[in-house]
């Protein structure tokens, strides 16, 4: 069948009743599900058969909104996770183990940024950070001999830096290691990083996907594209027999396109148990049927909004790969020529004090921890996430005390301008 458009896979893609069934995807909201003989439950103990048996595994619902989201990212299998933490964590871990190193850009949402730097350091997990536009000589001088991955994110939460993939995929290919993308903000509507040579795409779908603020949630795509066979002793987890499973060997059982989610499901998923709870997983299909409706009206007004602050005296900078005078544009345009997201940062003059006067009189913009959903919000790093950083640690982390995070929602425009404006009085 011929590829269809996005928006029709985001309508349609991983759910197709037979006649009678429901229409929408059910939410199968059972933990567990009957067999006639203990042999029917053995096969799929034994991974010998598909199926369902316990939803920490996998659950039907799930299943469908991950089908979605694989067939979104153009990849060959998906699972969905409890949060986009664990997405990014089981994506890593999956191919990592004690001793192991990661090279990952430097400009990555805090969150994962503390996920790598301390806590996987505990597990043995060592990182090398690069600059989001480190040379290819500064990115292979990054390579050890025990590098299993490279992680980036295709636009940065909150630095709003713009990773060139294609530059990132040739070093991870050069190395023998795939590529791993956090595409939480553009989403497969403004860029698919697999068209670009991402290997595995994460996602927090906690932001735009679902889109209106109402669940947590994570997922992870395989493109089926990296040979693990080719680099069998990088890989023992995918290319050495898995004795939890009598001996198989994910990489040859279940090919190119399905070893790497089928181990993260049958070992991660089976040890941690971060799966998304099916009534979750249905609120984020419902999202998942507007995103590219949704998606080019947080551009329209993220840009917009970036246009008029950059107008404004009372403030200093404005980041947004959008504006062409931010020095991620060319970058910006090449990856996601239609836009990447709603998300604007600058700075007001005046600092910490000048940013929570124009916070608090904002009527439209809430404040809160949080981004990408249809109600515009904000946040200043500086009294908030990066509260326990001095104006001097701020500076030298390239995070000005005045500095707002602004995430537009899908209000009008000119309403939103607005009140910034009356804020910015
Ligand atoms: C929010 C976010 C995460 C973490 O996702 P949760 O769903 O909050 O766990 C990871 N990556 C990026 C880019 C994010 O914006």
């Amino acid at each position: 069948m011929i590829q269809q458009g996005i928006g029709t896979r985001c309508v349609q893609a991983g759910y197709t009743p037979s006649n009678g069934e429901p229409r929408q995807i059910p939410i199968i909201q059972s933990t567990t599900f009957k067999y006639d003989t203990s042999e029917d439950m053995g096969k799929l103990f034994d991974l010998e058969a598909p199926g369902y048996f316990y939803t920490r595994l996998q659950n039907p619902t799930n299943d469908h909104v991950a089908a979605k989201i694989a067939a979104l990212e153009g990849g060959t299998a998906a699972m969905l996770t409890s949060s986009g933490q664990a997405a990014n964590f089981f994506a890593l871990f999956n191919i990592c183990e004690c001793g192991s190193h990661i090279v990952a850009s430097a400009s990555i949402y805090g969150g994962t940024f503390n996920l790598i730097a301390v806590t996987m350091a505990k597990m043995g997990i060592e990182v090398t950070f690069v600059s989001p536009t480190a040379s290819d000589e500064e990115l292979d001088a990054a390579f050890k001999d025990n590098t299993r991955a490279v992680f980036g994110e295709t636009i940065a939460n909150p630095a709003l830096t713009v990773l060139d993939i294609e530059k990132f995929a040739n070093a991870a290919h050069r190395h023998g290691v795939p590529l791993i993308v956090d595409n939480t903000f553009p989403t497969p509507v403004n860029c698919r990083p697999i068209e670009w040579g991402a290997d595995i795409v994460t996602h927090s779908t906690t932001k735009y996907m679902d889109g209106h603020g109402a669940g947590v949630g994570g997922a992870i795509v395989d493109s089926g594209k990296f040979d693990w066979m080719a680099h069998a002793d990088k890989f023992p987890g995918l290319t050495q027999p898995d004795e939890s499973y009598h001996g198989i060997v994910y990489a040859e059982k279940f090919g190119i396109e399905g070893a790497f989610i089928t181990k993260c499901t049958s070992q991660l998923m089976r040890d941690f148990g971060c799966i998304q709870s099916p009534q979750n997983a249905f609120i984020l299909n419902l999202g998942l049927e507007s995103l590219h409706v949704r998606m080019p009206r947080h551009v329209e007004n993220g840009l917009a909004v970036a246009k008029f602050l950059q107008g404004h005296d009372k403030v200093v900078k404005v980041n947004y790969p959008g504006l062409e005078s931010d020095p991620y544009y060319e970058l910006s345009k090449k990856y996601m020529p239609n836009g990447g997201c709603g998300v604007v940062s600058f700075e007001i003059d005046g600092g910490r004090a000048a940013a929570e006067s124009f916070m608090k009189k904002l009527k439209l913009a809430a404040i809160e921890t949080h981004v990408a959903d249809a109600r515009t919000c904000c946040l200043n790093p500086a009294t908030s996430t990066h509260r326990q950083m001095s104006d001097e640690q701020l500076k030298e982390a390239g995070i000005p005390a005045g500095l707002v995070r602004m995430s537009c929602g899908l209000e009008d425009k000119e309403d939103l301008i607005a009140d910034i404006a009356q804020a910015l009085c």
